[in-house]
C-alpha cells in the first residue's frame, strides 16, 4: 500500500468519525438554530467576540447599536464614542479601530456598508476578500460565510480547535488556522452550521479546556485524549 492509499483511507476513516461524532452530538444537543443576520453586522458582532464571551459580546454589540443608528454612524464617529461603547466585549481600544476600519474598508471596496455580494461569491473568493480586511482572520470570515450566506467555510474558535483536536480528528500540531481546511475536507457540507455549534456547546459544557468532564462525556470511546490519557 503506498503512503497515497494510506492518506485516503485514514481521510475516508476520518470523515466517517466526523459523520459519527455529529449525529451523537445531535443526539446529546438536538439541531441548534440561529438567526440570520447581514453580513456587515455578524462582521461586526464576531470581531466584538473575539477574545471574550457571548454574554459580554451582546452586551456590547446592542450598547453600539443604541448609541448609533446605522453602521456609517458608527464608521464616521469619534473612536473614543466607539471604544466606549463597547467596552464591555473587553479590548475596546482594539477592536473599536479596528471595526472602524473594517467599516471604512468596506465603503471603500463597494461604495456602501453592505457586502451581501459576497452570496453570489465562490467560498474561496469571498474568504479571500474578507480576510483581506485588517483585523478578519479566517474564524471571522468563515463565521459570516457560513451563517449569512450559506456558504461551505467551517468555523474554527477556540473550542473547536480544542475538542476536534481531543477528539483526533485534527492532528497534534494542527493550528487553528490550518484547522479550517482539514474539518473543511472531513464534513459534508450541509453539516457545518449544525457541527460547528454543537462542538462549541461540547466544549462549553462538558469537554473544557482545563478540566474536561470526561467521566460523564457520552464520546469517550471515539475520543484519542481520553484513550490516551484518561482510560486507566
Ligand atoms: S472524553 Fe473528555 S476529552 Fe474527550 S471529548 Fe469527551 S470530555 Fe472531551
Amino acid at each position: 500500500m503506498t503512503s497515497q492509499d494510506n492518506n485516503e483511507t485514514n481521510t475516508r476513516m476520518l470523515r466517517r468519525k466526523a459523520r459519527t461524532l455529529h449525529n451523537r452530538l445531535i443526539k446529546l444537543y438536538g439541531i441548534p438554530r440561529w438567526t440570520k443576520t447581514d453580513g456587515v453586522s455578524e462582521l461586526v458582532s464576531t470581531i466584538l467576540s473575539q477574545n471574550t464571551n457571548d454574554g459580554n459580546r451582546d452586551i456590547a454589540y446592542t450598547r453600539l447599536r443604541a448609541r448609533f443608528a446605522t453602521w456609517g454612524q458608527v464608521r464616521d464617529a469619534p473612536a473614543e464614542a466607539v471604544i466606549d461603547a463597547i467596552r464591555p466585549a473587553g479590548l475596546a481600544n482594539q477592536k473599536g479601530p479596528r471595526i472602524q476600519a473594517a467599516l471604512r474598508h468596506i465603503t471603500t471596496e463597494r461604495g456602501a456598508l453592505d457586502i451581501d455580494f459576497l452570496g453570489d461569491l465562490p467560498v474561496e473568493q469571498g474568504r479571500e476578500w474578507l480576510t483581506s480586511i485588517h483585523g478578519v482572520g479566517p474564524k471571522t470570515a468563515a463565521i459570516v460565510l457560513l451563517f449569512c450566506y450559506d456558504k461551505a467555510a467551517f468555523p474554527v474558535d477556540t473550542h473547536v480547535h480544542r475538542v476536534t483536536g481531543r477528539l483526533g480528528l485534527i492532528g497534534p500540531k494542527v493550528t487553528a488556522e490550518q484547522a479550517h481546511a482539514i474539518l473543511e475536507g472531513l464534513c459534508p457540507d450541509e453539516q457545518y452550521g449544525v457541527f460547528h455549534l454543537n462542538i462549541i456547546r461540547h466544549g462549553r459544557e462538558i469537554c473544557h479546556a482545563r478540566s474536561p468532564e470526561c467521566e460523564r462525556c457520552p464520546l469517550q470511546d471515539m475520543c484519542l485524549y481520553y484513550q490516551k490519557l484518561v482510560r486507566p
